[in-house]
């Protein structure tokens, strides 16, 4: 079965491989060797001066970004899934917040968000996405990011980018967080979360640190040498640094354009097919489609053509699909999936078949 969904993301095989030596323990030269020249790596991919790695899925370090960098209220941006999983976390905490919330489809809106901080002394920190994957939707996070810090320079702008970290060149020039997972864009297994942090984050952290697990001033302390807080997760922290390696033998950069190639091309072809894009502004990782038939189209898609795409999620359950396009996808598994909807389409009366999607997609990701 083709897994095409955005994360889980399939993970290559020589990784599988680099991953399947006997254990290592985690307080050893050998494995210090490999945690720092993973951090290395690290820092060059979020282009930040200090990144976290922390065994959890990507929740876990948003979690780990509410405690350690608001201390007395938070602004959380809810245009989906995710966005609401900030305000839940605050919730939990017992933390302040106040929650902006979005249409699934729609961006957040940069001057409400000045507004309510201009109106509000106590916001000190802001939590966004950068790609909010309920919707395949792209925050205009790096404009957010650097109006806010024009009017409140302390303020932490807490971004998470599970689903842009290793899709486009994220701007993190007024990020002070920018949290990453294992199993999307980086195409390993989940349980490793990641965190870029800036100079002015860090700072935060070193003058509080907040929990136990999720306390990111032990954790930074350690890391900084080479090692863990608590157990590593060695064989996914290998696996990550293989990753890394082969992603820069051609550069980061390759992956980012060869991505957004893909991510154009595919939502050129689902359009030619009549077909419409779900987000009104769409993200690079994937492509998401709202249909009336999602739910239909993609059980067909899964029983007959052997394609696994993922649905929505809550009200948008049966009537939007999601194509991945993070991490080293082949284009003739793209291809094939959209030549798959096409015969879909004729299948429940929607359009004759004549190989539109598959030539709109060959042609644009070949120019
Ligand atoms: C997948 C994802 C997460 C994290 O989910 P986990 O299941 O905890 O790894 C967070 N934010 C976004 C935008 C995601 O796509």
């Amino acid at each position: 079965m083709l897994l095409l969904t955005p994360g889980p993301t399939p993970v290559p095989e020589e990784i599988r491989m680099a991953m399947s030596e006997p254990t290592i323990h985690h307080r050893t030269p050998e494995f210090e060797e490999i945690f720092a020249k993973t951090r290395v790596l690290l820092k060059e991919l979020f282009n930040m001066p200090e990144v976290l790695m922390l065994a959890s899925t990507g929740t876990g370090a948003m979690e780990a970004t509410v405690l350690n960098l608001c201390k007395s209220k938070a602004l959380t941006i809810n245009a989906g899934k995710f966005g609401e999983r900030f305000g839940k976390i605050c919730e939990s905490y017992g933390k302040d917040y106040t929650e902006l919330k979005y249409a699934w489809d729609t961006p957040a809106n940069v001057e409400e968000i000045i507004d309510t901080i201009k109106k509000d002394e106590k916001i000190d920190a802001i939590f966004i996405q950068v790609c909010e994957s309920a919707g395949g939707l792209r925050h205009p996070v790096e404009e957010i990011a650097k109006k806010l810090k024009e009017i409140r320079p302390n303020i932490m702008v807490i971004a998470d980018g599970i689903t842009a970290v290793g899709v486009e060149k994220v701007d993190s020039t007024y990020i002070d967080a920018l949290i990453s997972g294992s199993q999307k864009a980086l195409m390993l297994p989940p349980g490793l979360a990641l965190i870029g942090l800036s100079q002015s984050a860090i700072k935060v952290i070193e003058e509080g640190g907040v929990g136990y697990y999720l306390n990111l001033k032990t954790e930074l302390k350690q890391q900084q040498k080479n090692t863990t807080a608590y157990t590593a997760a060695t064989t996914l922290i290998i696996g990550l640094k293989a990753m890394l390696e082969k992603l820069h033998v051609e550069g980061f950069d390759k992956l980012y354009n060869d991505t957004k190639k893909r991510s154009l091309a595919t939502k050129k072809a689902l359009k030619e097919i009549g077909l419409n894009i779900f987000p009104k502004s769409p993200a690079d990782a994937m492509s998401a489609v709202y249909d009336k038939e999602a739910a239909r189209i993609r059980t067909i898609l899964k029983t007959k053509y052997n394609v696994n795409i993922a649905g929505g999620q809550d009200h948008v359950k049966t009537t939007l699909f999601r194509i991945n396009h993070m991490g080293l996808v082949a284009n003739y598994e793209t291809a094939w999936t959209l030549n798959a909807i096409e015969m879909v389409l004729e299948e429940i009366g929607r359009r004759p078949y004549d190989g539109t999607a598959n030539a709109i997609f060959t042609k644009e990701i070949t120019k």
